[in-house]
């Protein structure tokens, strides 16, 4: 099976799936390779049809059941320097590179290629299986996808979210909130600001505030989660733009924000002090009737995070298959917490480590695959049980 994994991989890599481009091929390709298998699937396309999820169920649709999740989009190769060409699956030292090896076609690979072992095993429980787009771009394609599975699929007892996670049960991420924000001010020359609004003042003091803010939650240990690292919510400006001429006051400004909460804390939280702040902001000029700016503040991605659950049936699941949970965190945002929101239990569990993807050289250990496919195996016997 792992020789047929393999060459699965192979395919789907040969997609070049990265999110930017259609993925048509690639979800036609698993659809096909599932009916070769006599197992049906169904396919929820994008709003512009140009891309698409497909969700099969192995088994029969009865509550209980387990969800084999995957996002089959890839970050770009531009400007990295491989040693190996990322779209041509590639084999040396028992390790096999390629883009999306580890991040996270290597479990799709697997999943699509254990679909005949779960067919054949003679389940009492369904195994459904969920492959999404646009994961990497802010989960567009694992919304449409979690809303069509709730509405047509009995709830399952746990989703499996394939992230690679080094083969260990994790139970938690961040939420992530990327904002774009807009300042519009009014330009004249700077020998007379009191007749402008400067939109790069007011942008610096949003981003300080960014900033500020951060830095009090590193000092106030009520707002920590010590599972994460670092263990407080972090908001972050990768992005900063603004004016045009030194003698000018600037008209216009923007700059991106990133704001990832730990569990006890709410992302729309955040947004509305930022807004807030932004809007005091807006209320100020250098005279009493003089131009203000103003602020436009874009939500660019919204990712729920995962919760830790109390009772959770996804790690009562996993724990009766060999794998307890260990509270083990990650540190990227996922498409899980989109399955807990829709109220199923939900962990990430896969092959291959987080370190190696999004860079030059990833790769999958041909043992990783082996480890996760002997879960996958242990899976199938307990839905057998029923
Ligand atoms: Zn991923």
């Amino acid at each position: 099976m792992i020789a047929q994994a393999q060459e699965i991989l192979a395919r789907l890599i040969s997609f070049r799936p990265v999110s930017s481009d259609t993925n048509l091929p690639l979800i036609q390709f698993c659809r096909d390779w599932l009916s070769a298998n006599h197992i049906e699937s169904t396919v929820v396309p994008s709003a512009a049809g140009d891309k698409a999820s497909l969700y099969a169920t192995i088994g029969p649709k009865v509550p209980g059941g387990i969800v084999l999740s995957g996002h089959t989009d890839v970050v770009p190769v531009a400007g990295q320097a491989w040693a190996t060409d990322p779209w041509v699956l590639t084999e040396s030292d028992a390790r096999l590179f390629g883009r999306g090896t580890s991040d996270m076609l290597g479990f799709v690979a697997l999943v699509l290629a254990a679909a005949p072992m779960f067919r054949d095993a003679g389940l009492r429980r369904p195994v459904h299986i969920a492959l999404s787009y646009d994961e990497e771009v802010g989960c567009k394609g694992g919304r449409i996808l979690v809303e069509a599975m709730a509405n047509a699929l009995p709830a399952p007892v746990a989703v499996i979210v394939g992230e690679p996670t080094g083969n260990e049960l994790v139970n938690g991420h961040k939420a992530y909130l990327q904002l774009n924000t807009l300042v519009r001010g009014h330009s004249v020359h700077s020998s007379r600001p009191d007749l402008g609004a400067s939109a790069v003042a007011v942008a610096a003091r949003l981003v300080c505030w960014l900033d500020d803010v951060q830095y009090s939650n590193m000092h106030d240990p009520s707002l920590h989660d010590d599972r994460f690292d670092p263990p407080y919510t972090t908001l972050h400006c990768g992005v900063l733009k603004g004016g045009t001429s030194p003698t000018a006051i600037a008209d216009r400004a923007t700059f991106s924000t990133d704001i990832r909460t730990v569990p006890c804390e709410d992302t729309h939280v955040y947004l509305q002090r930022f807004s807030g702040f932004a809007a005091e902001l807006e209320t100020r000029s250098l005279r009493p009737d003089g131009p203000r700016c103003s602020v436009e503040i874009e939500v660019v991605t919204d990712i729920p995070g995962l919760h830790p659950e109390e009772n959770s049936t996804a790690e009562a699941f996993m724990q009766s298959v060999g794998l307890p949970c260990i509270g083990k965190t990650f540190p990227g945002g996922t498409e899980a917490g989109l399955f807990q929101q829709a109220g199923w239990s939900t962990i990430l569990f896969g092959p291959g480590e987080l370190i190696r993807a999004h860079k030059a050289d990833e790769y999958i250990e041909i043992a990783e695959l082996v480890e996760s496919l002997a879960t996958l195996q242990r899976i199938a016997s307990r839905m057998a049980e029923g």
